[in-house]
């Protein structure tokens, strides 16, 4: 087992399994940072392509989409790693199982329920 620190808010995350990022998570690299003529222009890009990638924990990845909603709305509903849990762990969050006639997987998204303004599981096409 080893450890992947979230570059932002820095705590720890125990990592194992085909890919080591931290669950949930976001890994971003520097080859997505920039190009000739944007935000980094001046960074000379060998300086930019060997810094570290960053990872992102799951709290701080809810802190960038919030803010961001743009960047939410690209990632897409639904889009982090599936659940287990009986509520959403958040806004993003979907899960699978057995549909009742135990043959189609029934897809559910997390969504906010207006009337108890909680976050609930609705089926992705209901
Ligand atoms: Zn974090
Ligand atoms: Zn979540």
């Amino acid at each position: 087992m080893m450890k992947i620190q979230c570059g932002e808010c820095g705590r720890s995350f125990d990592v194992d399994g085909e890919h080591s990022l931290i669950d949930k998570g976001l890994y971003l690299t520097p080859r997505m940072w920039g190009y000739y003529g944007g935000f980094t222009d001046n960074n000379p890009w060998e300086e930019v392509r060997d810094r570290e990638e960053i990872n992102l924990c799951h709290d701080c990845c809810l802190r960038l989409m919030r803010a961001f909603p743009s960047i939410a709305r690209a990632m897409g509903e639904g889009g982090h790693h599936p659940c287990s849990t009986d509520e959403p762990c958040c806004e993003f969050a979907w899960r699978c199982g057995e549909a009742p006639d135990g043959k189609d997987i029934n897809v559910e998204i997390a969504a906010l329920d207006k009337e108890s303004n909680k976050i609930k599981w609705v089926p992705l096409n209901g």
